[in-house]
């Protein structure tokens, strides 16, 4: 760093130009100790299916334990869980790099959100949350690339059916101005206010065991935000721990 007192004493322009530098260095440090942890947060991610994965098969090359069908329901799942966090990340680097393909085009959305309940009420349980759909019969067009406002869509509900063990998930939608708003509202655990603004960075799991456990990798919603983002939208969320979580999003009207 400049010592940013010695040019001060003549020259006032050197003294800026030594704060802003010292300014531009202190950032640069960020993205770098950003860049380290998302490089160890990924190895972690990648590693623990794969000790899994060679534990198991270690043990079943020395005749340890015996080639059931329960073994190998474990080593599919361990590596579907690799398939999807490479998948996932891809997508992410896309995303992030501005190379993901947005087709926009002018679309009803309601014929999507139909859909998708119908899909996500086959996943819910006898005794889960029930799935609603609030939007007017008729929607007005929003100028959007519908795959990916499905691909927000299923990261949404997926997370809200996740973490949702009884009471509602509402999908609900409506206009203001110019942007048309769509709100997946559940009455889950929630999130706690201290977790809740790193819920859109990468590899966040407000509880990592946990998230594991239900097969959380932690980029659905970094995916989330840059897709609204990269359709000319912004995407938010609200919760309370124990009360539930409201995460929205809004896209420009056609
Ligand atoms: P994951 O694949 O782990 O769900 P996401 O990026 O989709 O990754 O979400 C990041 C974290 O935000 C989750 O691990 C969870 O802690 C929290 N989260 C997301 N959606 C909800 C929700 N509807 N209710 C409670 N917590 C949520």
């Amino acid at each position: 760093k400049l010592d940013e007192r010695m040019p001060a004493l003549e020259i006032p322009e050197l003294h800026q130009l030594a704060v802003s530098f010292n300014r531009m260095a202190s950032s640069l440090e960020g993205v770098e100790q950003r860049r380290r942890e998302l490089i160890s947060d990924l190895t972690h991610e990648l590693r623990t299916p794969l000790t899994v994965i060679r534990g198991y098969l270690e043990e079943l090359a020395d005749g340890r334990i015996p080639a059931s069908p329960e073994i190998y329901q474990q080593l599919t799942k361990e590596t579907k869980r690799l398939e999807r966090l490479v998948n996932d990340l891809q997508e992410l680097s896309k995303a992030e790099a501005g190379y993901l393909p947005i087709n926009l085009q002018s679309v009803n959305l309601r014929p999507l959100l139909e859909s998708l309940v119908q899909r996500f009420a086959d996943q819910l349980l006898e005794e889960g949350p029930v799935l609603r759909l609030e939007c007017p019969s008729q929607l007005p067009l929003v100028e959007a690339d519908i795959d990916r406002v499905e691909q927000v869509m299923v990261n949404l509900l997926g997370n809200a059916v996740r973490y949702t063990s009884e009471g509602s998930i509402t999908i609900r939608v409506w206009t203001e101005a110019s942007k048309l708003w769509i709100a997946v509202i559940d009455t889950g655990q929630g999130i706690a206010s201290s977790d809740l603004p790193h819920v859109f960075e990468r590899f966040f799991r407000a509880d990592r065991s946990r998230a594991r456990h239900s097969g959380g990798t932690g980029i659905g919603l970094a995916i989330s935000r840059r897709l609204v983002e990269l359709q000319g939208g912004n995407i938010q969320v609200e919760s309370q721990l124990g009360k539930g979580s409201t995460f929205q999003f809004w896209l420009p009207l056609a």
